[in-house]
């Protein structure tokens, strides 16, 4: 996912004292927007439940058939992906990946591969030498630890090096289709306080604005709605306010019209 502004508050690792990142049960508890009584307990993410649908046919229209913009094979090519991507545009990882996986498309091919080897391909997505380090992490772990599959839990996924919250969550909705949380990248962290749909200061506290919101079946879809939303109209600057749909829903004092 690109990282365009404050990027490392957005794509950085979670907090591990996190309490939504510490939580046991890798099924989160409903959602507690339908209860009325939210508005009052907790006013800094409250939107009616019909300004919500609002935004959901609005973006449904836009973006029918959202998906990942990561070119992957499998779950194990979208993690290495999605570590590539933090602070680099999918457009960048993409043009990387595809070599990258021809040369070592395995967790087994990381495993004891020269750090320096790794480095030298993935160099144009940027913070390289973390990059390497971690993917070569992460791979070791997934075999010697996870028989060579890559987890299929947020605990799990969360226990490999450079995995945070907001990799783990596209790991699992894209890959696997389940849908743990909200994946929050630099667009969606935006554009969820312009629509006043958080008004929180961090990803995970947007992540669990959005989980109360936001039904549990759209989870994985309307965090890449948000994306492609971000990429194509709702832009860190100079939004296209004037072609937006969610104009009349949209109050911002970023927006141009
Ligand atoms: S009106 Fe402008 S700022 Fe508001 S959501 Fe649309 S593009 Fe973004």
């Amino acid at each position: 996912m690109p990282t365009q502004s404050k990027p490392s508050k957005i794509a950085g690792k979670t907090n591990p004292k996190s309490k939504i990142q510490n939580r046991k049960s890798t099924t989160p508890k409903s959602p507690k927007a339908a209860n009325p009584k939210s508005k009052i307990e907790n006013p800094k993410w409250y939107t009616s439940p019909e300004r919500l649908q609002k935004i959901f046919v609005e973006l449904d229209a836009l973006f029918p058939k959202p998906e990942c913009a990561l070119l992957h094979e499998n779950p194990f090519q979208l993690l290495v992906a999605t570590i590539l991507s933090a602070q680099c545009t999918d457009e960048r990882v993409n043009k990387v990946t595809p070599g990258l996986f021809r040369k070592w498309p395995t967790p087994r091919d990381y495993v004891g591969l020269p750090q320096d080897e790794l480095e030298k391909e993935i160099h144009s997505t940027g913070f390289f030498r973390n990059k390497a380090k971690n993917i070569i992490g992460a791979a070791t772990r997934i075999v010697n630890e996870f028989g060579g599959l890559t987890p299929r839990t947020m605990e799990e996924l969360l226990s490999l090096p450079g995995v945070a919250r907001k990799t783990a969550n596209v790991v699992l909705g894209t890959a696997y289709g389940i849908a743990v949380g909200a994946v929050v990248d630099t667009h969606v962290f935006r554009i969820t306080h312009r629509l006043k749909l958080s008004q929180a200061k961090t990803p995970e506290k947007v992540e669990e604005d959005l989980m109360r919101l936001v039904p549990q079946a759209r989870w994985v879809s309307f965090s890449h709605q948000l994306i492609l939303f971000g990429r194509k109209i709702c832009f860190a600057r100079k939004p296209l306010c004037a072609e937006c749909p969610l104009a009349t829903l949209c109050d911002s004092p970023d927006k141009t019209i």
